[in-house]
């Protein structure tokens, strides 16, 4: 991809991101923090020189409901090291009170204390063992090593989605579990002709789903789920399951003009996630902005 399609693909989001702050002010916070790594996603995905080699995939394995990350090859260490300064990067823009965090872990990458490879392939890869904390690890605030970890495996994962892009769209999948990563969907959207898209933001990919099922528990009794919606913001829902007790939000969107980034449409709707995680409901999947922990805010702010 060229430097013009890097700049532009930025460009769009960063409009997607402007128009969410105008239209809800109350989440200037929140994008100030998740804005970076958004923007540094769409980066990541503009560069695909950065991936030489896609991970083995098998169409057949696939078919019987099997998700890509389970049938992987071993990944070039280059590119865990490409995810890491990514996501070291992601966080020295979005959180500026882990600036110190974010300056000794660049140096144990740097300097060798540490590898991209031994803190993040356990993220990725079940089977792959974590290495064990290099000591300076240990010094670091857990909030920004969690942080680390969740943006470094998502640039990965979508990186992986991208690259078995035709394979994804070939496979007819019917399972609520994301074909590529395995993860639980964090939103969903209801398309112009009513149809339910499941969107995955562990690797980005999106697929169509029944709209009276529950992707968690897959249940398809219509008496077990209701739809939440606050005041008169119907294009805003989301999906709660009685059944297992999560939920799933949900944005109308028209899909015919343009795919939109869901990070952001994820973002516009964590006021959905607050209530019903005050109601008792879990998420669907637990992502980075849905349950916030205190580790991750400033300290005055605890
Ligand atoms: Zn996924
Ligand atoms: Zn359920």
């Amino acid at each position: 991809m060229t430097v013009d399609n890097t700049h532009e693909a930025v460009d769009r989001v960063t409009a997607e991101i402007e128009a969410l702050r105008q239209a809800k002010p109350q989440l200037e916070e929140v994008l100030k923090a998740f804005s970076p790594f958004i923007i540094m996603r769409q980066r990541w995905l503009a560069t695909p020189e950065l991936r030489r080699q896609p991970w083995f995939a098998d169409e057949l394995r696939l078919a019987g409901g099997i998700p890509l990350i389970k049938q992987r090859d071993a990944v070039d260490d280059l590119l865990w090291e490409a995810a890491a300064r990514f996501a070291v990067s992601s966080i020295h823009q979005g959180f500026p009170w882990f600036v110190e965090d974010t300056a000794k872990l660049a140096e144990m990458l740097a300097t060798g204390q540490a590898t991209a490879t031994g803190l993040l392939a356990g993220q990725v890869f079940e089977s792959e063992s974590e290495s064990g904390n290099p000591a300076p690890v240990d010094q670091m605030q857990p909030g920004a090593m969690r942080l680390f970890r969740n943006f470094g495996r998502r640039f990965m994962l979508s990186g992986a989605r991208q690259d078995h892009e035709s394979l994804l769209q070939r496979c007819s999948w019917s399972k609520g579990y994301c074909p590529l990563c395995g993860a639980l969907p964090q939103v969903a959207v209801l398309d112009d002709q009513g149809r339910k898209l499941l969107v995955c933001l562990e690797c980005s990919h999106s697929w169509y789903f029944s709209r009276l099922s529950c992707p968690g528990c897959e249940h398809e009794d219509a008496q077990a789920s209701t739809v939440f919606f606050v005041d008169d913001t119907k294009d805003e829902t989301a999906f709660v399951c009685s059944q297992c007790g999560r939920y799933l939000p949900t944005k109308r969107l028209s899909l015919a003009l343009k795919q939109p980034n869901y990070d952001v449409v994820s973002l516009g709707l964590i006021h959905l996630d607050m209530i019903l995680q005050e109601k008792g409901f879990l998420p669907m999947s637990e992502g980075i902005w849905n349950v916030l922990t205190a580790s991750e805010e400033p300290a005055e702010q605890r």
